[in-house]
């Protein structure tokens, strides 16, 4: 998974439904080179947002993430308004807005305006929103070369592979898969200099920029009061993809909105900290319209096209999941993500993964189409506490899980165990019987260890390592701990402390 190019059929993103998300994840586990690459990168960045954020705002950090979340809570909480106001303003501006209610339209839409306009070659650069709709796919089917030019995109594009991370496309590759991809696609002399890398690419993508006649990009923010499209990069490829080629067609969720030019200032500020601990991208590009013929502009495409993307998105805009759309797509939530930094992003079986992956997937494809989802989060908080925007993710996983047992997503044994668990957690008595049953087996269980019978269900010092029926998931990947005679309820009891 780490190095190999992916087969043609064997597309990360293309999986069966309801996707099954073990196999993929028992994998992603036993690959060391994985668990490297993913684990330093993702560790390395959550250390330094957190370094970032307390060097900046100090005890004040909350108070940004805060101010943030209010901003897009407030458009969201008027989005109907606000689309109205920067649809206006953006056709002032001279761009060409397209409303698409699904993937399929935004993709279509896309599709007859290159064809309108005659284009043979597109430079894109990163967007999530284009992964969500498969664009790339669409567009090479229609005849239109479609080259990625993000340079991680560019690699993972090169591999027939699906990025991993929403901001770190290749997070599950180091560089000498990189080395391999250019020598083998590009022809050129193997090498793993990073340096010499980026200048291979760099020569190979600006003879693309040279002939494309259409770019295509996505947008971090929206601005309604000017119609302006926002976008934050760190190679400069945005720039030339928007710039360059005389046709530019933007595609955007609907929840990209922010108010006005004041708003963004705070936004760009979390963004960057909390995607790459920059204190801003190194480009940020507020496009306002296509070239200005009569104020002499000698830059920039001729037409602008900007497709406002729902599917889905309206849905999620009910009260409960609302704050969901707040999502600014730094990939915070990700790198503090124990179950992410374990199983890496193609276990999510989505363009989208992690904590916000696990929730939004199944409220954008169904929740029976991805039940695994929900469950694959331990609800230790850190995605939360991680969050600019400050979106309770765990309440929303929670949220998901009571809606899968509601419409009977889960099965039946989840079901009783919950059941069970619920009610042995409703009363003290219920409680203390559980807890010492619990106890009892687990004793028992390795009591039996010096048995010929008990085998090797027990290692030294009290540890579990292959535990009977349901517990032997859980012993497969860790030892368990086998309870102590006494519980400490029992302990607090006899030192004479109140329970
Ligand atoms: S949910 Fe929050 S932390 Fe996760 S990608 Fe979205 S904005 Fe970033």
């Amino acid at each position: 998974m780490s190095a190999a190019p992916q087969a043609a059929g064997d597309h990360p993103l293309h999986v069966q439904l309801p996707y099954d998300m073990r196999p993929r994840a028992g994998k992603a586990i036993g690959d060391v080179q994985l668990q490297q690459f993913v684990g330093s990168a993702t560790s390395g960045k959550d250390r330094g947002r957190r370094q970032i954020f307390a060097e900046t705002f100090g005890e004040r950090a909350d108070e940004i993430r805060r101010l943030a979340g209010a901003i897009k809570q407030h458009t969201l909480d008027h989005l109907d308004w606000y689309l109205d106001r920067f649809i206006d303003a953006a056709e002032k501006a001279g761009v060409l807005v397209h409303l698409a209610s699904t993937a399929e339209q935004a993709n279509a839409i896309c599709v007859r305006l290159a064809k309108e306009r005659g284009c043979k070659l597109c430079v894109k650069s990163k967007s999530m929103v284009t992964e969500e709709t498969e664009l790339v796919p669409r567009l090479e089917a229609a005849g239109i070369e479609t080259v990625e030019t993000d340079l991680g995109e560019f690699i993972i594009q090169l591999d027939h592979d699906a990025p991993s991370h929403i901001v770190t496309p290749m997070i599950h590759k180091d560089r000498t898969a990189v080395g391999r991809a250019f020598a083998r696609e590009l022809g050129v002399p193997y090498t793993d200099d990073p340096l010499k890398l980026a200048r291979i690419a760099r020569d190979h993508l600006r003879q693309k920029y040279r002939k494309a006649d259409l770019g295509i990009s996505g947008a971090n923010f929206l601005i309604a009061e000017t119609g302006s499209i926002v976008l934050c990069t760190n190679e400069g490829n945005g720039r030339f993809c928007t710039s360059a080629p005389s046709t530019h067609i933007a595609i955007a969720g609907i929840e990209k909105l922010v108010p006005r030019m004041e708003h963004l200032g705070v936004m760009l500020k979390v963004l960057a900290r909390s995607a790459t601990a920059q204190p801003l991208t190194c480009y940020t590009h507020i496009i306002t319209g296509p070239r200005g013929h009569d104020t002499g502009e000698h830059d920039g495409p001729t037409s602008l096209h900007l497709i406002l993307l729902d599917n889905g998105r309206t849905e999620i805009l009910r009260e409960e999941t609302r704050e969901l759309l707040r999502c600014i797509r730094c990939g915070a939530c990700l790198n503090a993500c124990p179950v992410y930094r374990k199983v890496g992003g193609h276990s999510y079986g989505s363009v989208y993964s992690g904590p916000i992956g696990a929730v939004i997937t199944p409220l954008l494809k169904g929740l029976e189409n991805y039940p695994d989802l929900p469950q694959a989060t331990p609800l230790c908080g850190a995605c939360h506490e991680a969050c600019p925007v400050k979106i309770d993710l765990p309440k929303q996983l929670i949220g998901l899980r009571r809606r899968m047992a509601e419409r009977g997503v889960t099965s039946l044994w989840e079901r009783l165990g919950y059941r069970a668990w619920g009610l042995s957690l409703r009363w003290g008595w219920s409680y203390r019987l559980a807890a010492s049953v619990q106890r009892w087996v687990l004793r028992r269980l390795a009591s039996r260890a010096g048995s010929p019978a008990g085998g090797d269900r027990i290692v030294s010092r009290g540890w579990l390592s292959r535990g009977p029926g349901p517990l032997a998931g859980w012993t497969s990947q860790r030892d368990f701990p086998t309870p102590t005679a006494t519980s400490f309820r029992e302990w607090w009891k006899a030192r004479g402390g109140q329970t």
